[in-house]
């Protein structure tokens, strides 16, 4: 079990740079599931020779220690010292030569990192601290050296012997066994090493650098998977070409292997040439996988691939650096989606996301700026705030600087740090010293949490004819810091008539500008701007393509968000205008609700609605997006004090009234759209499918919505399509549901990946009920505590997306979650601490259920021997 004893803080102002340089390393694997021994020759060289003789300290986790020698003596137990998870040797000449033999037990690791065990094959993790559950090594990120690795096992048992770099040599050896080296030349720290041993089949394709380089690429998965990765294929040649076109960015070796398994605590990991990925986002075929799969692969693939230049060539110094690498490379894979699908679809599920899970972060016990500045366990800190806000934060330099700008700082920050291990400030430098600027308040972004608010208003004045917008900026203090200050913020602005043009947008004083849409930048806490020339009062489309990760408040009227859903040009400001009214709407009949009135349809929506349904040239997934109503959680967060009941009635309510009063429309486009035609992968026919079954969820509203579902999963030949009526027939609690879940289980039950949407299914479900549901599909044989997956998907989706399952006012949700944190933390207390996130905002709901939460945060903590990652989640939750 993983224990940080202490629970020590550790600083990011305690930053020391590690005293010696690490040459090579050497690794000899003799591997067997349940013993692995490990041989490790490394070589130390003192990076101030005059300094005479020094300590090695080394990291290390559970390992057995056989023997240790340093410079070929045998160290005696005097001459080293273990505490904890360090080793020191004391004294160690300026040149020293350290052998180590450790054996571990991969059959035991529960907790998915280090050295464990899948199924019937052998593999690692070592993001962000698992290498030294391997052997004991300096193992911090700006310890980088070249790696050699041989592989020795059982020939059948362990047919594939897998590590990173290219394949050097290979021979047999008696009983039966083997041995594969491998040579990595291009240094590394140690949590980018990867090993896999075991009997896998293969998929194999190659790609030709722009430069000619053939790079043989090999998808291992096991072999009943063979027919499910052509996908994962197309994507990663797709990923390899669009970094070479739009970041002149090849890649460097011979050979790249993706390797897919079910037991991974992540998405995926990056490491050099050698990507372990969650099978979930590898394996993919029309009748397994749906649309949002497909693009998961597509964008989790592209993720890891882009990483061999940021993250591999140029590392991060220390873990409070992970945004480097993690907000850079989100950055990237969101722009390679945006530029294989549609930008404006890519766009708006980034922002949604963003709203959903990053600014709650910042609104709860976990706040921390996108850099910490401390943490207890780095693996609690792989958050939405370092990736998505990261990538946020990235993509204003871009908007700042431009493309060609950007590019600018890129090539020079890989000029200049290539095969380092840097910091969030060299990033920063090398954007300022490429382009000849200042992006010094800009670093704010760097070290402040929370999410800046921005307050709008604006006067116009006929006679003048002048319309003044006034900016006010504020970030309200947060649980881990309370001074704020101004950010900088690239505000992109168009102002419309009220026939939906947009004007020409000309500042006071300024000669003619013609532009209509104009990137300002706002520095201060408040800032005005007076437009001249305006012929009428115009409704403001604030910050397009929403150019900073802010909250914006306005105060729009119903009549102005009907001109932006209507006419705006800029995707992101309609979707966004037609979920502010939705949500005003919904928020408002909870109000009436919660006042003991009866709830009412708003007409203007039914309108709004009805007008977009009647687009005939809009994209049908840009229309799929407008037409889906905001997340019970996104309106939650709209509260003061989240009325979980109220939000889930109100939304339903007006879903049934949209439904009602736009049946006929939904028919319409629900008959054109399911048109019988084959599965297609197209972009067109995902976007065509994403609007054909938001229109059955609302037609399901409706007398004819049970039999349209039931005949479309009759008929269905992909995933997409029967998932999408079997959920819908359990929201809107069907008889016809049962039936479709047990076809369903009947037909995957062996499939692992497949049965997790069935449990998914199940523990979406609204209501009382599910709690007692999820605590018997435990007891499914599908299902395993032992796999991330599994829990992700029953556990984790009852209690982070069934807001009325999981806030039951009994109390049953909270008590069935605490215990599952508590049975998870001895098996993996990365994912226990994961799901311990789940009460992280407990006070903002009613003091019933503040009560109740409070309660199970406390009987966690009081657990004894609780994990390092559990005891900070639910200490800062408690604080
Ligand atoms: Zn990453």
């Amino acid at each position: 079990m993983k224990q940080n004893e202490a629970g020590d803080v550790i600083y990011r102002k305690n930053y020391t740079a590690y005293p010696w340089n690490v040459k090579h390393l050497d690794l000899h694997f003799d591997i067997g599931a349940e013993t692995t021994t490990v041989h490790a020759q490394m070589e130390f060289q003192q990076k101030n020779d005059d300094h005479g003789p020094q300590d090695i300290v080394l990291n290390g986790s559970d390992l057995q220690l056989v023997s240790l020698k340093l410079n070929d003596r045998i160290l005696g137990k005097d001459d080293y010292i273990v505490d904890g998870e360090q080793l020191t040797i004391r004294d160690a000449p300026a040149k020293s030569v350290l052998k180590t033999e450790v054996l571990i037990h991969p059959a035991a690791n529960t907790a998915l990192e280090g050295l464990y065990l899948s199924g019937e094959f052998l593999l690692t993790q070592c993001e962000a601290q698992g290498f030294r559950k391997i052997t004991w090594f300096p193992d911090r990120p700006d310890v980088m050296t070249t790696y050699r690795v041989t592989l020795e096992a059982d020939k059948s048992e362990f047919p594939v012997l897998l590590s990173n770099g290219n394949e050097t040599n290979r021979g047999d050896l008696p009983d039966q066994r083997h041995w594969v080296s491998w040579e990595d030349p291009f240094p590394k720290p140690a949590y980018l090493f990867a090993l896999v041993a075991g009997d896998l089949a293969l998929v194999q394709d190659h790609f030709t650098t722009r430069s000619g380089r053939v790079v043989t690429l090999k998808i291992y998965v096991e072999a009943e998977n063979l027919d499910r990765c052509e996908h994962a294929m197309e994507s990663l040649i797709n990923a390899m070409r669009w970094d070479e076109d739009r970041f002149d960015l090849e890649y460097d070796l011979d050979v790249y292997h993706i390797i897919a398994t079910n037991d991974f605590n992540m998405g995926a990991m990056e490491n050099k040439s050698l990507n372990i990925f969650n099978s979930k986002y590898v394996l993919a075929r029309p009748d397994t996988a749906t649309d949002v799969d497909y693009q998961g692969i597509e964008g989790v693939i592209g993720h890891e691939y882009f990483h061999n230049w940021t993250g591999n060539r140029v590392t991060c110094q220390d873990w409070f650096q992970l945004t480097l690498k993690e907000g850079l490379t989100v950055f990237r894979d969101e722009e390679f989606s945006a530029d294989m699908q549609s930008r404006a679809v890519k766009r708006i599920q980034v922002i949604r996301d963003l709203r959903i899970r990053q600014f709650p972060e910042d609104d709860g016990p976990m706040a921390h700026p996108i850099r910490p500045d401390q943490y207890v366990e780095i693996n609690n800190f792989y958050t939405a705030t370092v990736y998505q806000k990261g990538a946020a934060i990235i993509r204003m330099y871009h908007t700042l600087l431009g493309e060609s700008g950007f590019q600018k700082g890129m090539k020079l920050y890989f000029a200049r740090h290539d095969g380092q291990a840097v910091s969030c400030d060299d990033f920063l430098a090398a954007m300022e010293d490429a382009n000849n600027t200042s992006l010094e308040r800009f670093a704010r972004w760097y070290s402040q949490s929370g999410t800046p608010q921005v307050t709008v208003t604006d006067h116009y004045d006929a006679t003048a004819r002048t319309y003044t917008l006034t900016l006010e900026q504020s970030t309200p203090r947060t649980s881990d810091q309370l001074e704020k200050q101004p950010l900088v913020l690239p505000f992109e602005l168009a102002l419309l008539t009220a026939a939906g043009d947009e004007l020409p947008l000309q500042l006071e004083g300024e000669a003619g500008n013609a532009a209509t849409s104009r990137l300002l930048i706002v520095e201060d806490a408040r800032q005005e701007y007076i437009f001249t020339n305006i012929p009428e009062a115009p409704v403001p489309s604030l910050f397009r393509d929403f150019s900073a990760p802010v909250k914006i408040y306005y105060d729009y009227s119903k009549q102005q968000l009907a001109t932006l859903i209507k006419h705006d040009s800029d995707a992101y400001v309609r979707w966004d205008a037609a979920q502010r009214m939705s949500a005003n709407a919904i928020l408002e009949q909870c109000q009436r609700r919660a006042d003991g009135l009866v709830m009412q349809l708003d007409a203007d929506l039914v309108e709004a609605f009805r007008g977009v349904l009647s687009d005939q040239q809009a994209d049908p997934a840009l229309l799929a997006e407008a037409i889906t109503l905001p997340d019970e959680d996104y309106l939650a967060d709209q509260m003061k004090v989240v009325d979980v009941d109220g939000i889930h009635a109100a939304r339903l309510f007006i879903r049934k009234g949209l439904a009602v009063g736009l049946e006929t429309l939904f028919a319409d486009h629900y008959a054109g759209l399911n048109d019988g035609a084959a599965y297609q992968k197209s972009a067109l026919a995902m976007a065509r499918r994403s609007l054909k079954n938001i229109c059955l969820s609302y037609l399901l509203e409706t007398e004819s919505g049970e039999a349209l579902a039931t005949s479309q999963i009759q008929f269905s030949d992909n995933m997409t399509d029967t998932l999408a009526a079997i959920r819908g027939l359990i929201f809107i609690d069907s008889t016809q549901a049962d039936t479709a879940l047990s076809d369903f289980e009947r037909k995957w039950i062996d499939d692992t990946l497949v049965m997790d949407k069935w449990f998914i299914m199940q523990a979406i479900k609204p209501g009382l009920n599910t709690v007692n549901k999820v605590r018997d599909l435990m007891q499914h044989p599908a299902f395993s505590i032992k796999n991330p997956n599994k829990v992700r998907a029953l556990i984790g989706v009852f209690a982070m997306l069934n807001p009325t399952g999981f806030h039951a006012a009994d109390g049953s949700g909270y008590k069935f979650h605490a215990d599952r944190v508590i049975e998870l933390d001895p098996i993996n207390p990365q994912i226990a601490a994961r799901m311990a996130a789940a009460f992280n905002r407990w006070k903002r709901y009613d003091e019933g259920r503040k009560v109740l939460m409070k309660a199970e945060l406390q009987r966690i903590s009081s657990v004894a021997m609780l994990s390092g990652d559990v005891t900070e989640i639910v200490a800062k939750a408690l604080r």
